[in-house]
């Protein structure tokens, strides 16, 4: 097997658009060196980005968007002073993900391009309304995240695409974000179940502007609810209205039994979740009305 360090990401497209050699990207090797240990993946040429400079960066745009390059580590997110202060929710996702070592080893690209249906960072990118920038020799492409999930470990990248870039937009005002999740253990284990939300409020803070909410771990890829819009943009929050919607979510995912837990199970724990997380980012939403309220 061959083994190439590119300087750059154009260099590294080059490489990664050569058929005959049956090429990989490696960034941070966490997932890839188990499926290569399995033999679930033979590549003749693995493509190192790891140590490309060009693609490890967190930056807020001229329209106040966050972009992060796709070799930045968890680590490095979770860490990212820009980050704590843009999207808190997403650096607090990150200090809660697997163990130091593998955050300090995988990166948020590599993540993505996994595509593990029980990865933290989907489902809230999913409700951050994140997208995805793909680069290859024939150019560029942004695709939405839920255009890029097509299934368990299958995702829209061709095999000569590069994820360089995930693109956050501004956030709307009045807003908060929330992640909750639960694992079978307390530390280095990947969720059961995982919830993301973003909610944004009205001018006078008392109704929901937007709600956007996803669901990760529970089926084969995750997913954005589309009963959450319906039932809280427009309406007066209040708790109840909230425990309505976190069940009407759970409800319209896909669950099903495994060796971990039964369907039903999952399904409660999505509703609690949801609940939970609905309420932290409309309490979070509500901290963010208060300057423009007093
Ligand atoms: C013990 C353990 C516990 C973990 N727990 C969790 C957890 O709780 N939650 C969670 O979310 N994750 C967890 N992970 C996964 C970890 O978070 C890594 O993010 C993930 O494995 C992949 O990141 P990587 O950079 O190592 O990618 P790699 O292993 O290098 O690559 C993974 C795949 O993506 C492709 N790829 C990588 N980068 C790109 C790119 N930029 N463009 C195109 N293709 C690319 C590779 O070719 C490969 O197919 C865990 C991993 C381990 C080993």
């Amino acid at each position: 097997m061959e083994y190439v360090e590119p300087r750059s990401l154009s260099e590294a497209c080059d490489a990664l658009s050569d058929e005959r050699s049956d090429a990989k990207v490696l960034a941070g090797g966490v997932a890839l060196s188990i499926m290569m240990r399995w033999g679930l993946v033979k590549p003749g040429r693995l493509i190192s980005i790891r140590y490309l400079e060009e693609l490890r960066y967190a930056r807020v745009d001229n329209h106040q968007a966050l972009r992060i390059g796709a070799a930045t580590t968890h680590r490095e997110i979770e860490t990212s002073s820009l980050i704590r202060e843009q999207q808190p929710a997403l650096a607090e996702m990150e200090r809660r993900l697997a163990s130091v070592q593998v955050r300090n080893s995988g990166t948020l690209g590599g993540n993505l391009c996994h595509a593990d249906s029980a990865a933290d960072p989907a489902p809230l990118l999913l409700a951050l309304d994140a997208s995805v920038v793909l680069a290859s020799v024939r150019g560029r492409r942004t695709l939405s995240l839920k255009e890029f999930f097509r299934g368990y470990l299958t995702t829209a990248l061709a095999p000569d695409e590069i994820l360089a870039e995930i693109v956050i937009p501004a956030q709307p005002p009045r807003s908060g974000a929330a992640y909750m999740k639960h694992s079978t253990r307390n530390a280095v284990d990947f969720p059961f179940a995982g919830v993301a939300t973003q909610v944004s409020l009205s001018t006078d803070a008392a109704s929901c502007a937007g709600a956007r909410l996803a669901v990760g771990a529970v089926g084969p890829t995750p997913r954005l609810s589309e009963s959450i819009p319906r039932l809280l943009d427009g309406r007066l929050l209040s708790e109840p209205v909230i425990g309505e919607a976190a069940t009407a979510a759970s409800l319209e995912v896909e669950v099903a039994d495994d060796a971990s837990g039964s369907a039903e199970y999952r399904r409660h724990l999505v509703a609690v979740l949801a609940r939970r997380a609905l309420t932290q980012a409309w309490e979070r939403a509500r901290a963010a009305a208060a300057p423009e309220r007093s």
